[in-house]
């Protein structure tokens, strides 16, 4: 699972990666390497939901399934003039049923690419293309001309954003990494241990409570290195880097599920979060720079 972490690393989606991962070993242990070609076998493998099934079952094995993603249901939400909004929930039903009307049967893989491609090539989100569009001539909204107001969407909510406090710690001339859970956010990915400020507390402070709570380590001589801003799918952090010194204790982890105590030049060997790599390569210096 590591290497396949470490090849997918900086890509995002890890839970992608792991249930990829899952899938293939399951294929080739429990069903000879075949891969099931019906839609109840195929949504039971790990990270098949109804898109993943649809549009492989439709362009690997010509079953006809409609794919409704994103693009598809802007697309059909202008050519019928849904006023159902695209992100809930409630409408996901109208626009499974639309494209299951207007799927191809005889050629559902080649329709379900026609489709994604038409939304983002020509039916963009802004300005679509309508003059070069091969279905003008019976799309609703081109034809009342209100193509912008369409699809309907509600106000997203706004992107959580945490601050975090992150210690690169020294005992002699290893460092400490801690590895996530493997489900959830980023899971399976290695990092520096931290963890999030308070409201109101200050960064080095925040960093010292949160290395004693999550791996049990006294810390001392902490450094400020650098900040960053980094931006996941679905929320953001500021991290403030912190170079500090092991003092006392012994690990015992809180969260993290594994670590590792390892030279600088090893950092490479493991598949880190992208926010990491923002800062990974400024420890080299700082290290030689600021001899603790
Ligand atoms: S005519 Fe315009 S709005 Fe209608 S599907 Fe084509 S690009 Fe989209």
């Amino acid at each position: 699972m590591q290497d396949v972490l470490k090849a997918w690393e900086g890509m995002g989606y890890y839970a992608r990666a792991r249930n990829l991962h899952k899938a293939s070993q399951l294929i080739v242990n429990e069903m000879n390497g075949i891969i099931p070609e019906n839609y109840s076998d195929f949504i039971k493998l790990p990270g098949a939901g109804d898109y993943i099934s649809a549009a492989v079952l439709s362009l690997a094995f010509d079953k006809p399934y409609a794919v409704v993603d994103g693009n598809v249901k802007r697309v059909i939400s202008r050519l019928l003039r849904i006023y159902a909004p695209v992100s809930s929930s409630s409408s996901r039903k109208i626009f499974h049923e639309k494209a299951d009307l207007l799927l191809d049967r005889s050629k559902p893989g080649a329709f379900n690419q026609a489709m994604m491609e038409l939304g983002a090539l020509i039916c963009r989100p802004k300005n679509p293309d309508c003059n070069a569009c091969p279905v003008a001539s019976f799309c609703l909204a081109f034809k009342t001309n209100d193509q912008a107001k369409f699809p309907v969407t509600i106000r997203a909510r706004e992107t959580p954003e945490y601050h975090i406090s992150v210690a690169v710690i020294f005992k002699n001339e290893r460092v400490l990494i801690t590895r996530r859970k493997s489900d959830g956010l980023l899971g399976g990915l290695w990092e520096f241990p931290g963890g999030r400020r308070q409201e109101g507390e200050p960064a080095d402070i925040a960093c010292i409570r949160n290395i004693k709570e999550k791996v049990n380590l006294n810390i001392d001589n902490l450094d400020f290195i650098t900040h960053v801003n980094h931006a996941y799918s679905h929320f953001k952090i500021q991290v403030d880097v912190f170079q500090c010194r092991f003092k006392s204790g012994r690990v015992a982890l809180k969260g993290p599920v594994d670590y590792r105590w390892i030279f600088l030049a090893e950092l490479e060997n493991f598949p880190f979060h992208a926010a990491h790599h923002k800062f990974i390569p400024m420890l080299n210096d700082s290290h030689e720079d600021r001899q603790i």
